[in-house]
């Protein structure tokens, strides 16, 4: 039996949609209705062969629209595989990372990443340029380096870092790899920038996880053909074909994956790619995000009692937002009660340890309904006592 919340939050405050969570994020109901229509009757999706053209035709139109999203530019392509951004990660290491890696680590998933390059037998030991939590490590030029990379938003954290090349880097034949997982489709990019911008689909693209995306750039296509291409000789590094980046292009450019995807994924993820496109693109997701962002930011500045956990306002994420509420208050608390009223999942990264609310103010989030959470969180802080 549901047991009756600690305190009731008036309906009045309530946002529309409780869906706060920085990934599964809000999935838009509009989405959710394309899974009932999907196809036509006489081409059903779900439930039919992912080799036929009905879900071919899926993942072309997430391959179209996200070259369209992201203003591809010429030579760049995109690749998807299973596993979300956690196995792209080894598919870096495996295919992408000829000797050495430099990673920015300014949080929990930049450091996955690092420590993926660090197992690597074949690897040298990555140079990790580290950030204390809550602010940005930026990429330094290194000699020895041939990948650096770093999160475009650190999603355990709430801090953002700007996408540029690092000095002198693709001179010295260097790859930028960006992971974009929470940022991708809500923050400014200039994918030319990138070498490989990689993300997966249960974020700021509102469906479900285990597919990895990937942008790649042709010296990234060229990069993993050539260390591929070592792989079974007496010298080469085994490269398992679930890692193959070259296997999984291949698949991408004719609209298959190389093993069978979750086609209610790819329908969900086609929808929003779309919504996106149509709506205005990246120039309106990132301000409709950052205007999210900023009522949050703002309406903590406001309070003695809270105060966004990001101190430089240019490192403040527009796209998960992370707001340190006083020790008087106790954060659980706050998100327990939260969630009881039908408010879901603002509570800090598990490992962060923070007494926090962080926010997933994607796209798909409505801007009135976070300032109906701000409210809900001023009325929850005022009744608890
Ligand atoms: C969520 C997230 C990941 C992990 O994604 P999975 O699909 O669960 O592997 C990696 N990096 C960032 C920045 C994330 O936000």
């Amino acid at each position: 039996m549901p047991t009756a919340p600690t305190l009731v939050i008036p309906t009045s405050l309530l946002p529309a949609d409780g869906r706060f969570g920085s990934g599964p994020s809000k999935v838009r109901a509009a989405q959710v209705a394309a899974l009932a229509t999907a196809g036509d009757p006489a081409a059903p999706v779900l439930g039919t062969s992912h080799r036929q053209p009905p879900v071919k035709d899926l993942v072309r139109r997430v391959r179209t629209g996200l070259a369209d999203l992201f203003d591809l530019p010429d030579g760049y392509e995109v690749a998807l595989g299973n596993g979300g951004s956690s196995a792209f990660w080894e598919v870096a290491a495996a295919c992408l990372v000829e000797r050495r890696a430099q990673h920015a680590v300014f949080g929990e998933f930049g450091g996955k990443f690092a420590s993926a390059t660090t197992r690597a037998p074949f690897l040298a030991d990555p140079h990790v340029v580290q950030a204390a939590p809550g602010t940005v490590a930026h990429l330094e030029r290194a000699d020895d380096v041939d990948v650096y990379a770093t999160p475009h938003n650190e999603t355990s954290t709430g801090a953002m870092a700007p996408v540029r090349q690092v000095q002198d880097a693709r001179a010295d034949g260097a790859l930028l790899l960006v992971d974009a997982t929470s940022g991708a489709g809500a923050l400014p990019v200039d994918v030319a920038d990138t070498d490989v911008y990689y993300f997966g689909p249960q974020k700021v693209f509102a469906a479900d996880g285990g597919l990895w995306l990937a942008v790649c750039s042709p010296a990234a296509v060229e990069r993993a053909a050539r260390v591929e291409a070592t792989a079974g000789t007496a010298t080469g590094r085994w490269v398992p074909e679930f890692l193959s980046l070259t296997t999984a292009l291949a698949n991408s450019r004719l609209d298959q994956t190389l093993n069978t995807p979750a086609v209610a994924t790819l329908v969900l993820l086609a929808e929003q790619v779309e919504w996106l496109v149509t709506q205005g693109g990246l120039p309106w997701s990132s301000a409709r995000c950052a205007e999210s962002a900023g009522a949050l930011y703002d309406w903590a500045g406001a309070r003695d009692w809270a105060s966004p956990f990001v101190a430089d306002p240019d490192e403040r994420s527009t796209v998960v937002a992370t707001i340190d509420l006083d020790d008087a208050i106790d954060a659980t608390q706050v998100v327990r009660v939260l969630r009881e009223n039908g408010v879901l999942d603002v509570f800090p990264y598990r490992k962060l340890g923070r007494n926090q609310l962080r926010v997933g103010v994607f796209p798909a989030v409505e801007p009135d309904d976070v300032r109906a959470l701000t409210a809900c969180v001023d009325h929850v802080v005022e009744h608890l006592g």
